[in-house]
């Protein structure tokens, strides 16, 4: 099962894009780097989104790739210079390519979804990877509204469950009905299953949540916090790399509340397929916050879905009855 055509692509290309990424952050984000500057990830973004383009077509020719990134900013002339440095990089996986080969690449993953896609971030949590924190590659497969399939690359979390920084990172993969399994993102070698906690008790809940405040709602997480008396302090994670801690049993929640700054936020589909099945697969619940099942047949938006509940299962109902009463 584990060498089925999909399964053998989704898991070469995001180590490749992973580490093609690690690479990039290596050479571009020196000690020197401002804060407003931006184009280490953008150059990573591109560049790792190009190389999944690539291996889509030669692996699987005649996929659609629903993707974060379009290349019309790289080809206007404000563009060329990022457009050089993402083409230099690109040429490791495809020796002499043009920028025009690699634009076209990029915008490969434009465009609305047919029944049948593969969705892509090719950098999850850009600050984090800015600061050099957590960040993860995540793509999934589609079918009839459902994920099929994800993976994650996370190249700073040891063993899919600690933050490890410059280590060997993990790789996730999860498979419907199949599991979900870890390796090492570099060097691969064996898989390891992943299980959700059993914990069930929400005072000895350990929560998820965002890192940056426009993306949820921490004055209502604090809230929540009070109200179920949870113990522990949330923890901050950027990225689907909180997906694989909780599907590693090191968290047991994970709340995407919808932020003041933005209340008609929807979610982007690259940014909750992969994580959503690699908590599901490891058994635990993945719901709106209204209980709702995610539905990923609306473009490319969960148009139909407000924030993200993600638990062991055990603390799903009690967390469920908390947001209700948020507020109150
Ligand atoms: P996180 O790492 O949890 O902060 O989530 C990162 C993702 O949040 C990015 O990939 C963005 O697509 C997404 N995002 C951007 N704006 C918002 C928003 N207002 N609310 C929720 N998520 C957002
Ligand atoms: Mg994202």
């Amino acid at each position: 099962m584990l060498n089925s055509p999909e399964i053998l692509f989704a898991v070469q290309a995001v180590r490749e894009a992973a580490l093609l990424v690690r690479r990039v952050q290596r050479e571009m984000v020196g000690e020197a780097l401002s804060k407003e500057d931006r184009s280490p990830v953008t150059v990573a973004d591109f560049a790792a989104q190009a190389v999944v383009a690539l291996r889509l077509d030669e692996q699987l020719p005649g996929s659609t790739l629903i993707a974060e990134e379009s290349a019309e900013e790289l080809r206007h002339e404000e563009g060329a210079a990022t457009l050089d440095q993402v083409t230099q990089f690109v040429r490791d996986a495809i020796p002499g390519a043009t920028s025009d080969e690699v634009c076209s690449l990029i915008d490969r993953g434009c465009g609305d979804p047919p029944s049948t896609f593969w969705t892509l971030d090719p950098i999850d949590g850009t600050k984090g990877f800015l600061r050099r924190d957590q960040y993860a590659i995540a793509l999934g497969l589609i079918r009839n509204g459902r994920v099929e399939l994800g993976v994650l690359g996370c190249p700073e979390l040891a063993d899919a469950r600690r933050p490890e920084l410059g280590g060997s990172g993990s790789l996730v993969l999860a498979i419907r009905g199949h599991g979900v399994r870890t390796q090492p993102l570099e060097n691969g070698g064996d898989w390891r299953p992943l299980a959700v906690s059993s914990r069930w008790k929400p005072s000895e809940a350990r929560l998820l949540r965002s890192v940056e405040k426009a993306h949820t709602n921490t004055d209502e997480i604090g809230e929540l916090v009070v109200k179920l008396g949870v113990a522990a302090a949330p923890v901050a994670m950027d990225s689907q790399a909180k997906y694989a801690v909780l599907a590693a049993g090191e968290g047991d929640v994970l709340l995407r509340l919808l932020s003041p700054s933005r209340p008609d936020y929807r979610e982007k589909i690259w940014d909750q397929a992969a994580g959503s099945i690699v908590v599901t697969e490891a058994g635990g619940r993945v719901t709106d916050l209204d209980g709702q099942p995610l539905d990923f047949s609306h473009g490319r938006t969960l148009a139909r879905n407000r924030g993200i509940l993600a638990t062991n299962g055990h603390l799903h109902e009690a967390l469920l009855a908390g947001l209700r009463t948020l507020g109150d």
